[in-house]
């Protein structure tokens, strides 16, 4: 069943690119696989899936050290300072960054394992009181302050779009944070690239690649609803 489920999402994900005239290979998909099993991540890998994206540090955590060391870990949910520690060095980015404190935390971090860590930073692009994330308006500001800390490269941005029945009502925003990357390149910030677009999820993934992005963020879509009382 999940091999199925995912022959869709790939199918769709095609199908997305070719309406906007994109090559598949400018999009990854991040299968989030939190609250799922290992088995059921293992079933995905199987499928030749690496990128696997987690909110928790500690299921984070722990599912790495069951599961294939190939595998490119995404930490996508908020992340508390005092958890840093336990991810820097190991997930290949993180996501959610959205204040300085926080980067600052990963810097030192950083600084201690003495590696570069990838992020990207969170915008909440529709203003939405229930997220985190930083305005679009105070985005740049953010994005210049951060880019001073050594040991963090910048490499885009990533947004979570309002739940909706009708994707195409959040394709606004999606395009609005596309401009909000391109504004962010015209400034060439040193340090500063914005290579990744981390939008889209199993709602409206289809209408964020049209829109441009570079990693949609699959859960429901390919490991089916999730049960947050059996935890
Ligand atoms: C859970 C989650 C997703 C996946 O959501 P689905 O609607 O199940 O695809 C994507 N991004 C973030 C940040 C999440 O927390």
């Amino acid at each position: 069943m999940l091999k199925e489920n995912l022959a869709n999402v790939e199918k769709n994900i095609e199908q997305a690119c070719k309406n906007a005239g994109r090559s598949r290979d400018e999009v990854t998909l991040i299968a989030v696989s939190k609250t799922k099993p290992v088995e059921m991540l293992q079933e995905i890998y199987d499928e030749n899936i690496r990128d696997f994206g987690e909110n928790k540090v500690q299921e984070l955590c722990s599912k790495m050290e069951q599961l294939p060391s190939d595998i490119r870990w995404h930490m996508i949910g908020h992340l508390q300072r005092n958890k840093v520690k336990y991810i820097v060095g190991k997930v290949e980015l993180i996501h959610s960054v959205d204040t300085y404190r926080l980067a600052e935390e990963i810097n030192i971090q950083a600084k201690k394992q003495n590696v570069i860590v990838p992020i990207l930073v969170e915008v909440n692009i529709a203003h939405e009181e229930s997220k985190f994330g930083i305005s679009a308006e105070d985005a740049i500001l953010l994005v210049e302050e951060i880019s001073k800390l050594e040991n963090i490269r910048i490499k885009g941005l990533m947004t979570i779009a309002p739940y909706v029945e009708n994707p195409e009502d959040n394709r606004l925003y999606f395009r609005k944070i596309k401009q909000l990357s391109v504004d962010i390149t015209n400034k060439n910030i040193d340090n500063v690239f914005m290579e990744i677009l981390s939008m889209g999820m199993t709602g409206d993934y289809m209408v964020a690649i049209e829109e441009g992005a570079t990693m949609v963020r699959v859960g429901t879509g390919i490991f089916g609803e999730r049960n947050y009382k059996q935890e």
